[in-house]
């Protein structure tokens, strides 16, 4: 008997609708199975709760969640919060307090779904994005605040350490793909110190791969290849700001970012690792029921996956495809279905595929 205990970590706006979402899924999906069952806790952790307490994380909440075998979570983020204050008291605490240095986003394009890229079927990508310094350190200061000479620094802090694990990382990863590509992004003309060491210890970490083929990218021509060779990349890996950008531009690509999973690993298991659709908080559509909750159901493919549940994963990545592919769009995507019918049509097909 497998036992998974979840951490669920809705957040704010449509986190908690497609959440709700993913969570009745998961438990359709563990319904008939007498060898797996989900453990869901749910925290309050948001923007609402910031407002109320002064924090988002209570004392002690890091040393909870510790306990968790991993960490379902929605969107954080409100138009009463700084995003820099809710962004790093609660999410960034969370990937920094348990070291989940490799960021996984996915992207590709599902039967079904029209692209406004006419070679948009070439899209079969998977974007590692380093998530624990470099760009994103928080290192930096103001000084002469309000005056004419004032001065905000932001300075980037990128270690040997940290290099290393992500490029061996994103090596595995292509090596465990049918391709075995890999394409280099920084940002080396112009930024002459981190990045450049990034790309040495990418060129030295390629030794122990000779398997997989390497190409190495600047960040802007990046932008242009995955809208016009989109066929010519596999496994991206790029720095922590470079990658948050192209992982949104990818998302765009391959329909709507309402579709786009993330994972945050902690490779080694010594912490949770956490799963989290790679859309926001998205307060225009929230309290109207037509988020899209296919990023949710695709984020928690990849929760299953890390949990060894491989079969689940495969049935409830099957049912997501063949829902989509029905036709079954919510308006980001051009359709009219809500949030609850499309969830609907995931658990009849979960199922139905037994
Ligand atoms: P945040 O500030 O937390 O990033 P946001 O309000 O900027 O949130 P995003 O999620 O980044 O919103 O997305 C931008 C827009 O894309 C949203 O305002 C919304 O209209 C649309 N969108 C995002 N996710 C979804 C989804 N799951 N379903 C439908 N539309 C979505
Ligand atoms: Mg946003």
């Amino acid at each position: 008997m497998n036992s998974h205990r979840i951490a669920v970590i809705p957040g704010d706006g449509i986190g908690l609708e497609v959440i709700e979402a993913g969570k009745r899924v998961l438990e359709v999906l563990a319904e008939d199975n007498t060898d797996v069952t989900f453990d869901f806790v749910d925290f309050d952790w948001s923007s609402e709760r910031y407002l109320k307490t002064g924090q988002y994380i209570p004392d002690g909440g890091i040393e909870e969640l510790k306990t968790f075998d991993a960490i379902y979570f929605g969107a954080v983020g409100s138009e009463k919060v700084p995003d820099h204050i809710s962004l790093w008291d609660l999410r960034l605490k969370i990937c920094q307090g348990f070291d989940q240095y490799a960021n996984v986003r996915p992207a590709r394009v599902f039967p079904g779904i029209t692209s406004r890229l006419q070679q948009a079927e070439d899209i079969d990508w998977v974007i590692i994005r380093e998530n624990s310094e470099g760009e994103y350190s928080g290192n930096g200061g103001r000084v002469h605040q309000g005056l004419p000479e004032e001065v905000g620094t932001e300075v980037s802090i990128f270690t040997r350490k940290g290099i290393e694990r992500i490029h061996r990382f994103a090596f595995e990863m292509a090596q465990s793909r049918p391709r075995k590509h890999l394409t280099l992004v920084t940002k080396s003309n112009a930024q002459r110190h981190g990045m450049v060491l990034w790309d040495e210890i990418f060129f030295e970490v390629a030794k122990d791969y000779p398997d997989v083929t390497i190409t190495r990218e600047l960040v802007d021509a990046i932008t242009t290849r995955m809208v016009l060779k989109p066929h010519m990349l596999d496994v991206i890996v790029a720095t922590n700001l470079h990658a948050d950008i192209i992982s949104d531009l990818a998302a765009a690509l391959s329909g709507s970012l309402g579709i786009a999973p993330t994972a945050n690993l902690n490779p080694e298991g010594t912490f949770p690792s956490m799963f989290e659709p790679i859309h926001g908080s998205a307060f225009d559509i929230t309290g109207k029921g037509i988020a899209n909750p296919v990023g949710a159901f695709w984020t928690a493919v990849m929760m299953l996956e890390h949990l060894g549940e491989t079969a689940l994963a495969k049935r409830l990545m099957t049912a997501i495809e063949e829902v989509v592919a029905s036709g079954l769009h919510a308006p980001d995507l051009g359709g009219s279905a809500t949030t609850r019918e499309i969830t609907d049509a995931v658990c009849e097909r979960v199922r139905a595929i037994r």
